[in-house]
């Protein structure tokens, strides 16, 4: 049985920061993680895409955060999980947890907090026959290493975050970047769209829209996608190619927690956000993308920040008797954390 002070249940990003928020607070934390490194979505999702708006860094890569985050919890020594998904919860008698996870490895907390982001995820698919036949030939849900495409014509299909700052990106990388959107309007952070519009002025990225990609042609390979220009002539178009990458966002899937005895609104764990982002169950948490409240982002920054709340709230469960005064870590350290790496 492994014990800590709060078992918090993903090692993305938010996960992460509560153990250094935590930390400050002389409180031990254990995660656990289905996927096998930790970082989340920025590791398995999107580890070379460069974010923007981390508050501080002008550009990083979200595989770079997630080493800058390991670095920020190491002074606290918080325990791993890895490789195992948390599968049930039993409320025991004096308020506190035991998480078992699917190989039956028992963990024995005072607090939860789960930070399960989306779950376990499935990229959405395009609705193209025999995509299969294309999967890792040119055809990919989502880029791992843009070093992949160096030197390739690249057709990106999306109108959200993913397709835009992909398109950034690759405008450097491929020798050829076309951005192909349903709609004339993006979903994406409006400086991420004049990016965009600045690089089509450069004819850095052909930019396509409204259009859909209805087809893909190849011997065993990516060779081209039949484009349709959602125009009233409703043109066709023959796109030659190296890759496609459709970036139409994941399909989430909250797996066992749904089955927690959790309020679940939308596939997302409902909690106060007036206060400390807690379920309704009393000691259970959900913090970062895996939570839901009016007003709610998806966004790393926004996760950070109820990980913080949320080590605020569980300290008062823990230690109920005594008193907590906020200082900054700047200030001598906090509680004995003097801010050096052991
Ligand atoms: P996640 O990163 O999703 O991590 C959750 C972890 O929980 C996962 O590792 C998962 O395996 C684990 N887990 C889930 N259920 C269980 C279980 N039962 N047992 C064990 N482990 C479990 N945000 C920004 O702020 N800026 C950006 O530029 C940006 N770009 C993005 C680009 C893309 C392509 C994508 C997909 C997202 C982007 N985001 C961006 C969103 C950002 O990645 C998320 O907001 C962030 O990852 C949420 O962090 P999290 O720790 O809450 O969850």
């Amino acid at each position: 049985m492994i014990t800590t002070d709060i078992l918090i249940i993903g090692a993305g990003p938010t996960g992460l920061f509560a153990v250094f928020e935590a930390g400050l607070l002389k409180l031990k934390c254990h995660i656990i993680d289905a996927l096998a490194q930790p970082g989340g979505q920025c590791s398995e999702l999107y580890p070379k895409k460069p974010i923007y708006d981390i508050p501080g860094f002008p550009e990083v890569l979200a595989g770079d955060l997630v080493d800058n985050l390991m670095k920020q919890i190491e002074p606290f020594q918080p325990g791993f999980t890895l490789g195992e998904r948390a599968e049930t919860i039993e409320r025991q008698e004096d308020g506190s947890f035991i998480v078992t996870t699917n190989k039956g490895t028992k963990h024995h907390a005072k607090v939860v907090a789960i930070a399960g982001g989306l779950g376990s995820f499935e990229p959405r698919k395009p609705i193209i026959d025999c995509l299969e036949k294309y999967e890792d030939k040119g055809l990919a849900y989502m880029i791992k290493d843009p070093e992949d495409y160096r030197g390739k014509r690249v057709v990106i299909a999306g109108g959200g975050d993913s397709a835009l700052d992909w398109s950034i990106f690759l405008a450097d990388v491929a020798s050829e970047v076309t951005l192909v959107h349903r709609r004339e309007e993006f979903r994406g952070a409006l400086d991420s769209v004049e990016k965009v519009e600045e690089l089509v002025e450069q004819d850095k990225i052909r930019l396509v829209t409204p259009a859909e990609i209805l087809d893909i042609n190849g011997e065993g390979k990516v060779e081209s996608v039949l484009l349709q220009h959602n125009d009233e002539a409703k043109r066709m178009e023959v796109i030659e190619c190296d890759a496609f990458i459709p970036l139409f966002g994941l399909a989430p899937k909250l797996g066992p927690i749904a089955d927690w005895g959790l309020e679940i609104e939308k596939n997302a764990i409902k909690v106060d956000n007036t206060l400390d982002y807690q379920t309704n169950v009393p000691g259970i948490y959900a913090i970062g993308d895996v939570n839901t409240y009016p007003g709610k982002l998806k966004l790393i920054l926004c996760g950070f920040h109820e990980a913080t709340l949320m080590c605020q709230s569980a300290y008062q469960r823990i230690f109920p008797d005594k008193r907590y005064v906020m200082k900054y870590t700047t200030v001598g350290g906090v509680n004995g954390f003097d801010g050096s790496r052991k």
